[in-house]
């Protein structure tokens, strides 16, 4: 089986890569590297290309028959997203209508698509299932729905089928060590609290200790990069076995608060670091837990990385390698 990894040099992506090479695929990563890294792609053939660009597209659906695409390709920083949402709307929407509309036109009918906890907005209720409302707050979410919906249309009119994975926080680094999170500038807390355990960072700001759960911080649902990858395989397996399109909500089930968060690292790296407690970052739903039930039943899914130690521990070797 061919699978074209769109993303493929990014932070999820090279690790799909890699695990798509472990399982015999043959890979073809398209990647403009403006977020990722040419050596972060450890096996397949690699692409330097927009693929908002049609000639890039027709050049690499030309070039082979895929039997399935990933699309990894996406801007991911909701306070960006308000401040520039054209580059959002561009990238995270038009530039993947585009993939969509060259695999319709190359009768390419599987697709995987990295979707978000984003798209159901402040929770109604948690833990989250696949039912729960979508209410997006900010376009980076706004546009992942879009695609989601767009996704329904597509294989009603064309029969493309789609899973849509909706990625709580999406961490840990690759069990081996050889890969692992880059994003610049660092965002997301495991990276930047790890970056003020090794000393690359002064220390970490606490977006919040008001919040209402039990220790005023945010709780969220860190599922490991590894684990991730797998329902990918998982699910691009369930549509070439003839599955039908869904969606699944991908956590651990288990909220970390980011006092726990903190602990933790502290524990793993047997490092101290100075933490500052700041204003609310705006946005921040108090508890973001996901209801991966669905997942577990109709994929088989199983997290293998599921304790925060693991997660962070595999994520400080990366850290510190
Ligand atoms: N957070 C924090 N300090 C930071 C970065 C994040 O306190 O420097 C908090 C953030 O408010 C949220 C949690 O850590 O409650 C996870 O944030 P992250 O940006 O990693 O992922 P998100 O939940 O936004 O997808």
């Amino acid at each position: 089986m061919h699978v074209l990894v769109v993303g493929g040099a990014g932070y999820i992506g090279s690790h799909m890569v890699k695990l798509l090479c472990r399982r015999d695929c043959e890979v073809t990563v398209l990647d403009d590297l403006s977020a990722g890294y040419r050596d972060a792609v450890t096996g397949g053939r690699f692409v330097l290309g927009d693929l908002g660009e049609a000639r890039v597209l027709a050049e690499v659906f030309a070039a082979q028959r895929f039997d399935g695409v990933m699309h990894f390709a996406s801007h991911i920083q909701v306070g960006e997203s308000v401040r520039e949402p054209a580059k959002y709307y561009r990238n995270n929407v038009f530039k993947t209508q585009a993939l969509l509309d060259a695999m319709v036109a190359h009768q390419v009918r599987h697709f995987i698509f990295s979707s978000t906890a984003a798209i159901f907005g402040e929770p109604v209720r948690t833990p989250i299932d696949e039912a729960h409302p979508k209410n997006p707050i900010n376009p980076y979410g706004r546009g992942k729905w879009m695609v989601e919906q767009m996704l329904e249309d597509y294989d009603l009119a064309y029969g493309l089928k789609a899973v849509k994975l909706r990625y709580f926080n999406a961490a840990g680094a690759d069990p081996e060590g050889q890969l692992g999170e880059r994003h610049e500038p660092e965002t997301h807390l495991i990276p930047l609290v790890l970056q003020a355990a090794s000393g690359r960072r002064a220390n970490v700001t606490v977006f919040g200790a008001d919040y209402d759960t039990p220790d005023g911080t945010c709780i969220r649902d860190y599922i490991h990069v590894a684990d991730l990858c797998e329902a990918h395989w998982l699910a691009l397996r369930r549509l070439w076995e003839g599955g039908e399109s869904a969606a699944y909500n991908l956590g651990n089930g288990n909220g970390f608060s980011v006092r726990e968060v903190i602990e933790t690292a502290r524990a793993v790296s047997g490092r101290e670091f100075s933490v500052v407690y700041g204003e609310r970052r705006p946005g921040d739903p108090a508890r973001l837990v996901a209801d991966s039930r669905r997942a577990r039943d109709e994929l088989g899914w199983r997290p293998r990385h599921a304790a925060l130690e693991t997660i962070i521990g595999h994520a400080w070797r990366w850290e510190t390698r």
